[in-house]
């Protein structure tokens, strides 16, 4: 496979040695410096809201050492400083609509040009239309990165349970599922111990706004990549624990 990572990936493997096993994570960084290329990629984890774009991107970010991307995250971030573009966007969040493209296009703009992405970058909910997937290929040929689209299919009646059964660590961000991937205590970040919380945006109501969103406005996003040429792998997200489904995403990416 062709992935070119930075040198921290290695140094940070290395660093860390001595002191304990390699975890299976680790492994895969170390395959992929071995075998890494020239073309930086750009890899765009697609699929609907809770597909397991957030779980599996969190992965791929150990494996690879290369930064995960999230709008979600980014545009909770700008809700928090409370202006009114702030106001805005959390009134279209929680309603489970999608904000505007040139506020996402921007963000994502001003993100991958930091030095961290040069190495490439998962992209995780973006882009989530038509004109927010141009404006990405255009700025990925500019900036020579080459995209591949890793579809997460799931059936929506696992999405919604999936989604309801959602917890997050406010301090931290790991994201935690009642069933799937519990944490010990269900009210408690295993890490750091604080009051996981459900997102506005994860009530039933909202949920499935945000299902006709993705069908509307989404989904022909996939359209546009294969016509573009663009490499678009398709992964079973319904069955199996988040690790299965990262072995499923290596195989189909030839990392194993
Ligand atoms: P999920 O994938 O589970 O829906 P996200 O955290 O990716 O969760 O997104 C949460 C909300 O943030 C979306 O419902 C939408 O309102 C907004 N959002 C995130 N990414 C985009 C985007 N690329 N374009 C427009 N809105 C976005």
């Amino acid at each position: 496979m062709e992935m070119t990572l930075g040198s921290s990936a290695s140094e940070e493997s290395a660093r860390r040695a001595p002191h304990r096993a390699l975890t299976e994570a680790e492994d895969l960084s170390v395959d992929l410096m071995q075998n890494a290329g020239s073309t930086p990629k750009a890899l765009i984890l697609f699929g609907p809201p809770g597909s397991g774009k957030g779980t599996q991107a969190k992965l791929l970010k150990e494996t690879l050492s290369i930064p995960h991307i999230s709008t979600g995250d980014m545009l909770r971030e700008r809700i928090a400083s409370d202006d009114s573009l702030g106001l805005q966007l959390k009134e279209l969040m929680h309603a489970g609509r999608l904000v505007p493209d040139d506020v996402v296009n921007r963000l994502v703009e001003e993100r991958i040009s930091l030095p961290d992405c040069s190495g490439g970058f998962i992209l995780d909910g973006y882009p989530r239309t038509h004109q927010q997937a141009e404006v990405l290929d255009r700025r990925l040929h500019e900036r020579g990165f080459e995209p591949v689209v890793i579809h997460l299919k799931v059936d929506y009646t696992k999405v919604i349970a999936r989604i309801a059964g959602r917890r997050q660590c406010p301090v931290c961000g790991t994201l935690y599922s009642l069933t799937s991937n519990p944490p010990r205590n269900p009210e408690f970040c295993d890490l750091d111990g604080a009051a996981l919380v459900i997102r506005d945006d994860d009530r039933e109501s909202v949920i499935r706004e945000r299902l006709e969103a993705y069908e509307r406005q989404t989904r022909p996003v996939l359209d546009f990549f294969a016509a573009s040429g663009a490499a678009v792998h398709e992964v079973d997200g319904h069955e199996g624990s988040p690790q299965e489904i990262l072995h499923r995403i290596r195989s189909v990416m030839g990392w194993e």
